[in-house]
């Protein structure tokens, strides 16, 4: 956890019909103060005044572009640690891609319903960084106890080689996130990225197998990695 408890968001984009949806959707919500800016340079100032808690960023604005935000904001120490959702139009996988590599946490494509990322970013506020797996984690009929190196699915034990368990703990403990192959790679295998990220996807292909139908809630982001649906 960081220093900061605060329970502000910033909201970075030009389009004002976004920007109302989402300080109601939030207000709804309960329990957030938003800030906003409405181009690029003018969000980037503020993230650093008033450090939120988390960071709703849309890709294209005028001044500086979202990406180029997003670059300076994960490579500075002062801001780093603050978690950035993208805002992308569905037309924008590459642009989406890149967000991701560049440190963006999560992404949300437009049109999409102010639920939905209000449960994203809750998602990611609930889970700080230095993940531990300690606690039971269960999702939808898929239970994962550490403790006792234990998976079931529906009240049934699945046997998991110790990869597999590594792996699904992660998506588990992440979920709602995006996962990259490489991350996971490292943070599972304990490898460097040189090694071929396709490792992951043989890995996750034999996890869904033994799964079964509950295996749905491993969903593939093309071109960059995994994430387990929230429900
Ligand atoms: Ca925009």
């Amino acid at each position: 956890m960081t220093a900061t408890a605060s329970n502000k968001i910033l909201i970075i984009e030009d389009e004002q019909d976004v920007v109302d949806m989402l300080q109601l959707a939030l207000q709804k919500a309960g329990g957030f103060k938003v800030a906003t800016a409405a181009d690029g340079a003018s969000g980037l100032r503020l993230a650093r005044e008033e450090s939120p808690a988390l960071i709703i960023l849309d890709l294209m604005l005028p001044k500086m572009p979202g990406l180029e935000v997003c670059k300076v904001l994960k490579s500075d120490v002062a801001t780093r640690h603050i978690p950035i959702i993208m805002l992308t139009a569905k037309a924008e996988e590459i642009d989406r891609i890149v967000g991701l590599e560049v440190g963006a946490d999560d992404y949300v494509t437009k049109p999409f319903s102010p639920r939905e990322i209000v449960l994203r970013m809750k998602a990611i506020m609930r889970r700080g960084k230095g993940d531990v797996v300690e606690e039971k984690l269960t999702v939808g009929p898929i239970t994962v106890d550490p403790a006792r190196h234990h998976v079931a699915v529906g009240g049934k034990t699945v046997r998991l080689t110790s990869v597999e368990f590594k792996l699904l703990s992660m998506l588990m403990l992440r979920r709602g996130r995006v996962q990259a192959r490489d991350r996971l790679l490292n943070e599972v295998w304990g490898y460097e990225s040189l090694i071929d990220t396709r490792t992951v996807d043989t890995h996750v292909r034999r996890l869904r197998k033994k799964l079964g139908k509950a295996a749905e809630a491993i969903e593939t982001v093309r071109g960059f990695g995994y994430r387990l649906r929230e429900r």
